[in-house]
């Protein structure tokens, strides 16, 4: 099986994930732990191009999709064909919710790039944390890290991205769940628990 988890910057998706793989393992079960952009050593490499060389909207767009057609080649279907599941921090959904949403990306460019890349492939199930960017961004200044220049952007930016993942979500119901991350660490990691139990071990 293959589960992703997103949500906008400072959502507190990263120490939920560790969590849930914590889980899956103790179930005996192999799991592949990645990330996007990213999870491949040319994926890193565009990660980090992506995260610091300013870029024309349509590149950016296209180099996240160059990086997921590795990974899914050199990663995730090889992981799939063997038996382990993969748990992604990130994927196609991060693309609509940044690109389109916070970027404004054309829909039908994101829909033909992918159409391209995994035309018939979509994640199992997909966590969405959703949280006020205004909780987000204390959280993220609470960390002390350097901000890369997604984190840079605005409020009005991550309100776009936010509204962008409800939509998805909305359209895909059946994959996708909403986890309402401004509560406790602990409350949000019962809930996380349980989703996974009942999707993927019924
Ligand atoms: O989740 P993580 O912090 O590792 O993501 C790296 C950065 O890449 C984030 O700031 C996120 O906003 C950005 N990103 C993006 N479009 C994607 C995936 C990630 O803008 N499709």
């Amino acid at each position: 099986r293959f589960i992703t988890f997103e949500g906008i910057d400072g959502a507190g998706k990263s120490s939920q994930i560790a969590a849930a793989v914590a889980l899956i393992e103790s179930r005996g079960i192999q799991v592949v732990q990645t990330r996007e952009p990213g999870g491949t050593p040319l994926g890193e490499k565009l990660r980090e191009i992506l995260l610091h060389e300013p870029m024309h909207l349509e590149t950016e767009a296209m180099l996240m999709f160059a990086a997921r057609r590795e990974h899914l080649a050199a990663l995730i279907e090889p992981a799939l064909a063997a038996g382990k599941w993969v748990v992604s921090d990130r994927f196609t959904d991060a693309t609509y919710a940044y690109q389109v949403g916070g970027r404004g990306l054309d829909e039908a460019r994101f829909v033909a790039l992918e159409r391209w890349v995994h035309p018939d492939f979509q994640p199992d199930l997909t966590l969405i944390f959703d949280l006020d960017p205004a909780v987000a961004a204390r959280r993220l200044a609470g960390t002390g890290q350097a901000p890369d220049r997604f984190e840079r952007e605005k409020a009005d930016f991550f309100q776009r991205v936010r509204a962008a993942y409800l939509r998805r979500a909305a359209a895909a119901p059946q994959r996708v769940r909403l986890i309402d991350a401004s509560r406790k660490p602990d409350e949000i990691r019962a809930e996380v628990e349980a989703i996974i139990l009942g999707a993927c071990f019924q």
